[in-house]
């Protein structure tokens, strides 16, 4: 039988360093109760990303732990884990391949149906299905040359189909035109609903959809707080 995680992060006393004598997190603690969508902002070299990497087991702590629904991440099978908790990083990398390819990226076994849907939730089906062949476009070939904002969509589109109990975004630095930013915030939305999220935000409407904005500096949360506060 499959495990299905409920979605509930907690970092206990973390230390963590990419070079012993550097200590990125001194002492980092942060419960993320199930279902809560959390924005993280903080000035760079503060840490964010090694959070990230942290919750996606890229690294191990140090000492303390990382635990999802109160398991150590150490303990759990690699194969739980990736459908557990899903990354969604800044590139929002496409591989060589159709764009169906893509989006079944993290559900190789998923029907054109399923894919469809999965593009249809987050705003993505109008534009794919403008492609010269569709779903069936090789995303590096000629005509099939996809926009920053689309390629988020497809990774937006993959993250969906995959529906993961934890959605960890390192949001994109890159400006988007006004539709798209429209758009990606709309598919945000979508894609948040009934998941845990810690969201590496650079965008002030991410901000204002989170339950709870962390505000990051040197390793150390300095404010934790509603949106409307901040
Ligand atoms: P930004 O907003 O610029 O993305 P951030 O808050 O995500 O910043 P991190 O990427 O977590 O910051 O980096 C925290 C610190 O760790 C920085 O001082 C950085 O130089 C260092 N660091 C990050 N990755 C590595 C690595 N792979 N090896 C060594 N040091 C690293
Ligand atoms: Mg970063």
């Amino acid at each position: 039988d499959l495990w299905t995680a409920r979605g509930h992060v907690r970092f206990d006393d973390v230390r963590f360093g990419y070079d012993r004598d550097r200590v990125i997190l001194p002492d980092f603690s942060l419960d993320i109760p199930t279902g809560q969508t959390i924005a993280l902002v903080g000035t760079t070299g503060a840490g964010k990303s090694t959070l990230a990497k942290l919750v996606s087991r890229f690294y191990d702590p140090t000492q303390g732990s990382v635990t999802l629904d109160g398991v150590d991440l150490r303990r759990m099978h690699p194969k739980d884990l990736r459908r557990a908790i899903v990354m969604v990083t800044q590139e929002a990398y496409l591989f060589s391949g159709t764009v169906a390819d893509n989006i079944a990226l993290g559900k190789p076994d998923a029907t054109l149906d399923e894919i469809q849907d999965a593009a249809r939730a987050v705003g993505a089906h109008a534009f794919i299905s403008a492609l010269p062949d569709g779903y069936a476009t090789d995303v590096n070939k000629r005509g099939g040359r996809v926009s920053a904002g689309q390629r988020q969509l497809i990774s937006f589109a993959r993250a969906f189909l995959a529906d993961p109990a934890v959605l960890i975004l390192d949001e994109a630095t890159a400006s988007l035109d006004i539709p798209s930013e429209r758009q990606i915030q709309d598919a945000l939305q979508t894609l948040l609903a009934d998941r845990t999220a810690l969201i590496i935000a650079h965008r002030l409407s991410t901000v204002a959809i989170a339950d709870r904005v962390l505000v990051m500096e040197h390793g150390q949360i300095i404010e934790d707080d509603a949106p409307e506060v901040l």
